[in-house]
């Protein structure tokens, strides 16, 4: 399909990109091409684009053979993707709002796959109601996100280092999270201040007898005074010190030591 350079709808339409939305855009085809591989084949399936703003990444996504449903909050941005949906008949849905109050599952009748070049601003938020649902497995099928380097190196984080931390146990307890790719600051129009990666993220089965709530009270405890040993940490949690107790964890570990593995078997004592 043969579409005028992104450079020139950018300036057709006088999308001039405003910092407040998050605006960072992607030009490159090619780097576009990559991202839209990551969540696989997309040949006829539904897929979730939040922010698709002039529509670079959404180009790439139908280009794959995806019927994307783009929400985007920037009015602008409209004319520029009415012109993708025409070009790509029966593939593009384009639906003006605000992606922080929208339920995407109403949106959709099968599983579908969320890809986007989140606006940093609400990113971190989206991210964490999408994984914080009730019904698991999620509706959504995998999750393909540009985040700041640093939060995608948060999300992904092993046991033993700074980075690992609540949010990598919320993203690992019942998913595989890896980071896919790294994107350098140049790559966006305007470049932002710091380094970009993209994460990708597939659910797995829950592990049985673990209340999710549990789980983010024993991290919050655990985490809230990541510097404190297990014993001082979460000694304000009832039970807790019994659990470590009879899981055989040393109560003089930090919070950071342990493995997603021990969070879960602390959580599920207490569930
Ligand atoms: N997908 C485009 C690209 O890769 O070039 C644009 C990405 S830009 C980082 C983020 C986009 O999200 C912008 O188009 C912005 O207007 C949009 N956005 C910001 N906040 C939003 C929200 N709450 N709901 C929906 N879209 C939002």
């Amino acid at each position: 399909m043969n579409l005028p350079p992104l450079r020139e709808v950018i300036a057709r339409h006088g999308l001039i990109a405003t910092k407040a939305l998050g605006q960072n855009f992607l030009f490159d085809e090619q780097l576009l091409k990559r991202i839209a591989a990551i969540p696989g084949d997309l040949k006829g399936k539904p897929v979730l684009e939040i922010g698709p703003g002039p529509g670079g990444l959404t180009r790439a996504l139908l280009r794959a053979g995806a019927k994307v449903t783009a929400v985007e909050m920037d009015r602008r941005c409209l004319p520029a993707l009415a012109e993708l949906a025409e070009a790509f008949p029966d593939q593009l849905r384009v639906i003006e709002g605000d992606a922080m109050k929208i339920n995407p599952a109403e949106l959709f009748d099968e599983p579908y796959a969320i890809v986007a070049n989140l606006p940093y601003n609400v990113g971190t938020a989206l991210f964490i109601g999408w994984l914080s649902g009730q019904a698991w497995p999620p509706r959504w099928s995998s999750l393909t996100l540009m985040f700041q380097q640093e939060v995608a190196e948060r999300i992904v984080a092993a046991p033993g280092g700074s980075a690992f931390g609540r949010l990598a146990v919320l993203s690992q307890w019942r998913c595989t999270a890896k980071l896919a790719m790294k994107v350098h600051r140049s790559a966006f129009t305007p470049p932002p201040k710091v380094m970009s990666a993209i994460i990708h993220v597939t659910p797995e089965e829950m592990p049985a007898g673990v209340s999710a709530r549990m789980l983010e009270r024993v991290t919050e405890a655990a985490f809230g005074q990541r510097r404190k040993m297990l014993r001082q940490s979460v000694k304000g949690l009832p039970g807790a010190l019994a659990a470590l107790e009879e899981l055989g964890i040393d109560s003089e570990r930090r919070a950071e030591t342990l493995s997603v593995t021990e969070f879960i078997e602390i959580a599920r004592l207490l569930s």
